[in-house]
Order: structure tokens, then C-alpha cells, then sequence
């Protein structure tokens, strides 16, 4: 399924015609270096437009609205390179609806002492233009990204790459579609929320279907196609009979084949891009879809087990945010299962019944063929593998009754102390920052899920802003973290988010 679209984000220098055209002409002719600059740096994942300098109300107002508009571009950077008077802002940013980021640099890096006059000093004035328009945007309350430091460098240009990122976030939250076939597992309260309140905040649509309408398009599956597939997983991944008959061995493969077929043909049909299931509501499906489910998240599908349709949306989200990401190592729905408390050797071990993303894989994953020891259906096939040894970030959003919040934890994955034999599911093991008992403990306060979506290829500050965006409360759980620095933090909240 196709992740990335062509987006592009439009670079709107400001000024004001108080200085004459020979600065205009400045302004526009620098502002073009600075954009062909950016995109041939290499790091920015979409393109960046240069449009014409804005110096007035009506121009301005006409731009972000033609931003509006467009449905290529993902976001606005503004930058006043000189004065820019803030009221000629009002009108254009009360209707502006994409990401804004203000970018506050300066064409020239260092400060030319021995010539600089007047002249140098009302063309080159970032430093107050920049200061004039936050006042603006501030005033309003609009959201917007702030980064600041020169053009040229490396850093400040990752940053805004990083923020590209968030703001396609940000616009393609509003097409993510999520169908149920199953409820929300019974008694569990974590995995619930308001499914109303979540399309307001997030654009998300999520639909209930029978599992039997879904089982419907896995039985109309030919056989060719699924004899197929599973040829193509015999080719990708080894195989692990472990003792099992090879003729049946492989017919339970071909069922989780038949399972990937159909899930795909159902929710392209349909138009979903991310689903939730349950190992306890399968009709007539003959094995709980695990392999299937592995494969469908590998190629962007969002997931949420026993219903959870939050973190599927979660984990679609967090697939869009990193399309096309180069060296990507990989976003998967996970859960917190068992720990290590030996002192040293701290960490969680991360898995699921079966569903978790081969993109995470530290290596070719295996196919095994085990009992779920949950429900009543045929042993599913499912692919095992460990995750990479690499930092990360695990998230929950949750639904608290009056609102939702988002906790951002910074985990290490870590090598395992002992390879698993008996363990026949994928799995990592991560210490959560600062260390486990901080970050169990704040994980705990703060009302987190055991279901998470994780993914290496975000930070924490890119997710931060795309729930700034949404309008919802984060909360960070990372190397600053202290409990009582946290627990004030969501005393806080609860007022400032009511
Ligand atoms: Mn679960």
C-alpha cells in the first residue's frame, strides 16, 4: 500500500515595503538560496516551495488560504526576515488550518563588524522581525513549531526535517480509518475510549463490522493465491517445523495466507488502513490472524489487539509519520509482558500472543507453527524474531473520561541475556528511561496502557508536537523524568486540560 504522497511545504518569508524595493528584491532573492538549499540537503523527506515575500494583510490572508486549499501542502514556514508588522499577520493565521512552523534564522550566519552601517542593520533584523510575529502568534494561541539557529546547519536543518514529519502527521491524521471486527475485549478498561471524541481530535473514523463479513472475503480467497503467498513466505522467511509434519505444518501456513489475502481485498475495498481483532470473537475464521497481521503491519497497516482501536490508529499514524524514512528501523504494536527486576539486568520484555511487526526484526524472521494456549482454534502460524538493540520510543494514548493524553516514554531495546526457545512469539526487551522503576512507576501514574505502538524512527518531540496539533495533553517520560516532578506535571494538567 502506497504510504507517502507528494506533499509539499510552503516557505513564506514575511517583510513590509517600508525599506524599498532593492531589500524586497534582497528578501525574495536570499529566500530562494536559502529554500534550494534545504532541498538539496538531503534531509528534508518532502520538498520545499519558495512562495512570493508577504508584505500586507490582504496578501498575506490570500496565501494561507490558498495553503488551506492545496491539498499537497502539509504546512507553512514563515520566517520575517525583516520587520514584519504582527497586525498584517492576524487575519491570515486566525484562518490558516495547516502545521505552521516558524522558522526564526537569519540570511547571514555571523555579524560583518567592520562594515555594518543602518542599512545592514534594518535589512538583516530576524532577531526583532521574528520576535514581533511569535508576540502575534503567541497572543492568539495558535499552535505553531518554533526552531531557531542559522539556515546552513545541520542540526536546524534535521530539526525542520523532523518537523515535516509531524505536520504529514498532522494532515494525514484526518484519513485514518480504523474497523473493528471484533469489540473491545470484555472487562478491559484501558483499551475503551470515546470514539466521537476521537474523531473530533484526530479525524479518526472508526467503523464496527462483523468478524463474518471480514471471514466472507478470507473464504472467497482462491487457492492459487494463497498457494501463492505461501511460496512467497517460504522464500522470505525460514521455517521452524520443530518436529511437525511438514504437509500440515504448511497447510496452517496457507491459512494465515488466506487470512493476509483477504484481510488486504476487505480493507482495500473499503477503504481502512488499520484494524483491530480479538484471539476471542473469530466466527469463522480458522486461526486467530497472526502471521496475516505481522505481514499487513509491515506494509503500513495500522493494528490494536482485542479491540484496541486507538493504538491501531496509533501505529498507522506512526507508519505515515516514517514512509520513506531512509535507514527506517521499524514502528510495531507491543506489549508490556514480563519483567526483569534483577538489579543490572532491568528491562521488560516486550511481545504480544503473535501480532508484532516484522519491521522491528533484527534479523530474517522464522515461521513457527505452536498452540495459542488462548481460545479455541487452530495453531497459527506467526513469524518470530527479536527486535533490534537500538533506542526507541513506546506510546499510549488513553482516554481518561474528560480527555485524551498521550505518554511518550524514551526506551533502550536490549540485547537478551538468553536466547527463548520455549518462547514461540516475537519479542524485545527494553529498559525504559531512566531506568525501570522511574519509568514503571510514571508509565503507572500517568494511567499508560499495556498495549503500546512503538516505533525507533520518531522522537519524542515529534510526537509531543503532533498532540500539541491535536489539541490533547503529553506526557514525557524520558532521562529528566522524576515522580515528583511528574506528578505535579499532571496535577497541572488536570486543570490546564479540563
Ligand atoms: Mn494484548
Amino acid at each position: 500500500m502506497k504510504l507517502s504522497k507528494e506533499y509539499k511545504f510552503w516557505f513564506m518569508p514575511g517583510s513590509q515595503d517600508l525599506y524599498g524595493d532593492d531589500c524586497l528584491r534582497e528578501v525574495a532573492e536570499h529566500s530562494a538560496v536559502i529554500v534550494e538549499n534545504f532541498n538539496k540537503s538531503g534531509v528534508m523527506p518532502y520538498e520545499i516551495v519558495l512562495k512570493p515575500t508577504l508584505i500586507d494583510s490582504a496578501s498575506i490572508r490570500k496565501a494561507m488560504n490558498d495553503a488551506n486549499m492545496d491539498d499537497t501542502c502539509a504546512g507553512v514556514i514563515t520566517w520575517m526576515y525583516t520587520f514584519s508588522p504582527a497586525k498584517s499577520w492576524i487575519l491570515g493565521l486566525k484562518e490558516l488550518r495547516k502545521p505552521l512552523l516558524h522558522l526564526h534564522t537569519q540570511f547571514y550566519q555571523d555579524i560583518p563588524y567592520d562594515t555594518i552601517d543602518m542599512d545592514y542593520m534594518n535589512t538583516n533584523q530576524s532577531a526583532h522581525g521574528d520576535r514581533e510575529f511569535g508576540h502575534m502568534v503567541t497572543r492568539m494561541g495558535k499552535n505553531r513549531k518554533v526552531i531557531a539557529g542559522h539556515w546552513s546547519d545541520a542540526e536546524t536543518q534535521k530539526r525542520i526535517g523532523e518537523w515535516m514529519r509531524t505536520a504529514v502527521g498532522v494532515i494525514e491524521s484526518s484519513h485514518i480509518r480504523v474497523v473493528r471486527v471484533a469489540d473491545n475485549m470484555r472487562d478491559v478498561a484501558v483499551t475503551e475510549g470515546d470514539k466521537v471524541e476521537a474523531q473530533l481530535k484526530f479525524g479518526w473514523q472508526i467503523d464496527a463490522y462483523n468478524v463474518t463479513d471480514i471471514a466472507e472475503y478470507v473464504y472467497q480467497v482462491k487457492d492459487s493465491d494463497a498457494e501463492e503467498l505461501t511460496d512467497q513466505y517460504y522464500r522470505d522467511y525460514d521455517i521452524l517445523l520443530e518436529g511437525r509434519d511438514e504437509k500440515e505444518f504448511r497447510e496452517h501456513v496457507k491459512e494465515q495466507a488466506r487470512i493476509e489475502i483477504g484481510f488486504e481485498n476487505f480493507l482495500t475495498e473499503l477503504n481502512y488502513q488499520a484494524i483491530v481483532t480479538h484471539f476471542g470473537m473469530l466466527a469463522g475464521l480458522k486461526q486467530l490472524p497472526g502471521l496475516a497481521i505481522q505481514r499487513l503491519m509491515e506494509k503500513g497497516y495500522g493494528f490494536g489487539a482485542e479491540g484496541d482501536w486507538k493504538t491501531a490508529a496509533m501505529v498507522r499514524l506512526m507508519k505515515l509519520m516514517t514512509a520513506g524514512k531512509e535507514g527506517a528501523m521499524g514502528t510495531s504494536f507491543m506489549e508490556d509482558y514480563t519483567y526483569s527486576l534483577v538489579p543490572g539486568k532491568d528491562g521488560i520484555l516486550q511481545a504480544h500472543m503473535l501480532e508484532v511487526c516484522p519491521s522491528i526484526a533484527s534479523a530474517k524472521p522464522a515461521i513457527k507453527v505452536c498452540p495459542l494456549s488462548m481460545g479455541n482454534r487452530e495453531d497459527p502460524a506467526r513469524l518470530v524474531f527479536t527486535a533490534k538493540e537500538e533506542h526507541g520510543i513506546a506510546t499510549s494514548l488513553v482516554d481518561l473520561g474528560t480527555r485524551f493524553r498521550l505518554i511518550i516514554n524514551d526506551v533502550n531495546c536490549l540485547p537478551l541475556e538468553k536466547p527463548m526457545p520455549k518462547l514461540p512469539v516475537a519479542s524485545a526487551f527494553w529498559r525504559p528511561e531512566p531506568n525501570l522503576i522511574t519509568g514503571a512507576e510514571a508509565w503507572i501514574l500517568a494511567g499508560g496502557a499495556h498495549h503500546t505502538a512503538f516505533t525507533y524512527d520518531l522522537t519524542a518531540e515529534q510526537l509531543g508536537d503532533w498532540a500539541d496539533e491535536m489539541g490533547i495533553e503529553t506526557v514525557y517520560i524520558n532521562n529528566d523524568t522524576t515522580i515528583r516532578s511528574l506528578k505535579n506535571e499532571l496535577r497541572w494538567n488536570s486543570v490546564a486540560y479540563k
